[in-house]
């Protein structure tokens, strides 16, 4: 089956690097640390599908179920060209640590299929969509393992998720899958959540930073789901985006723009460069501009060892997984650069995709408000818990928020046991 490597640094070896930092801090049982680098399942499928030219095309999809001590494994699924299984292995190992961090009674999975999105048909990414889940049927389900959106992916797939494995099963199970169409139960809330879930982190950040976000600047790498919406929830503080990007690169403006606009001109034009007013700069020199805040929400592995000293932002946000590697951090922490991990600023999707499991378990449908409450309450709970440990222990951000987690996936494996 085709396998792509993976870009150094490997995301499943920082992902280990960042759990060997915690556990020699914390003094973690080293058994426990032993398990949590090995996922608990891997499924490796063929997706053939019948493309619009006759020709049948086989795609490589997977999918990596890393931990089930509280309850149903829960992680996106992710289209993209360059997708490998260290990533997904990372990123599964990630959705872990971000459901403890959160407290969501969840473990943590995730999917990939090798493919390029952007040049399949509608039809073909349906066929693709629904082939993958059938061939991974047995070991997902409502109270097994709860797939979502990730990059590439959004409501569309979801619903021929959702779909799919209803048709299998012989009646509607809307609860297999979140990040749906709000016509098929998925919340009210959703489309959001990550990108609100980054912007209170951010906030939260500011006020202890002392940073006023009136007119406080923003670059933001990305413009997809989570880029494009932390960018208009953050000019609601009164923030000035003054840089944002996608794969074909970035615009800069000091004086600022309005994201919306630049979302009209990246629907027409397939991208945000030459939006009017603006320079065009790289994704990598938009990570080191002279900003406030930077929000990276692309890929991993944007913030190394080698660009992590010209990094001039006070506040970062992870909405993306993985954007920063280990050595990077340490950089940063010594620089006074108060980063949010991934683990915590990008929780908000998963939060609210517990929030459309339970609506969908119990048949009841939440108002936006009671959707955005919610969140609000449980990111900053879990911005304040991380905070203080952050405070008490020394540490940066991300190992503050490990430690966090860490202990309460420990205690529950240590309840339950090790089977038989
Ligand atoms: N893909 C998102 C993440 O990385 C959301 C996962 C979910 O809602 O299950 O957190």
């Amino acid at each position: 089956m085709e396998q792509i490597p993976c870009d150094e640094p490997n995301p499943y070896q920082v992902a280990c690097q960042q759990l060997d930092i915690v556990a020699a801090h914390m003094k973690l049982d080293p058994d426990i640390l032993e398990l949590l680098k090995h996922p608990k399942r891997t499924l490796i499928v063929s997706i053939p599908v019948r493309m619009d030219n006759g020709h049948i095309k086989v795609f490589t999809g997977m999918r990596i179920q890393h931990l089930d001590a509280f309850g149903p494994f829960k992680g996106g699924i992710r289209y993209h060209p360059e997708v490998c299984l260290d990533e997904v292995k990372a990123l599964a190992i990630w959705m872990s640590i971000k459901c403890a961090v959160v407290g969501l009674p969840y473990g943590g999975a995730k999917g990939g299929i090798i493919c390029n999105p952007k040049e399949m048909s509608e039809s073909e990414l349906e066929h693709m969509t629904r082939r993958f889940t059938h061939e991974i049927i047995d070991i997902i389900g409502p109270y097994r393992d709860v797939p979502a959106p990730d990059v590439y992916t959004s409501a569309r797939e979801m619903a021929w998720i959702y779909d799919t494995y209803s048709e299998a099963k012989g009646f509607a199970i809307p609860e297999i899958v979140t990040g749906k169409p709000i016509s098929v139960g998925g919340s009210l809330g959703r489309r959001e959540a990550t990108s609100r879930g980054t912007v209170i982190s951010v906030r939260e950040a500011a006020k202890r930073m002392k940073l006023d976000l009136k007119n406080a600047t923003v670059a933001i790498q990305g413009f997809g789901k989570v880029g494009y919406h932390a960018a208009t929830l953050i000019s609601e503080y009164g923030c000035k985006i003054v840089a944002v990007s996608d794969s074909r690169g970035g615009i800069y403006n000091p004086k600022g723009f309005d994201p919306k606009e630049v979302k009209k001109h990246k629907q027409k034009t397939g991208s945000v460069v030459g939006f009017q007013g603006t320079k065009k700069v790289t994704n990598e020199e938009l990570l080191e501009l002279p900003v406030d805040i930077l929000i990276p929400a692309a890929l991993e592995n944007q913030i190394l060892a080698g660009n992590a000293p010209r990094i001039k932002a006070k506040i970062i946000g992870e909405g993306a997984n993985g954007p920063t590697t280990p050595e990077a951090d340490e950089i940063l922490y010594k620089n006074g650069v108060f980063v949010v991990p991934d683990i915590l600023a990008n929780a908000g999707g998963v939060t609210v995709s517990y929030m459309e499991w339970v609506q969908n378990l119990t048949r009841e449908s939440w108002t936006e408000d009671e959707v955005n409450n919610k969140l609000e309450d449980r990111m900053v709970a879990a911005f304040d818990e991380v905070y203080k440990v952050h405070q008490q222990e020394k540490v940066h951000m991300r190992t503050a928020a490990y430690i966090v987690a860490l202990k309460r996936i420990a205690e529950a494996i240590t309840d339950r046991g090790i089977f038989p």
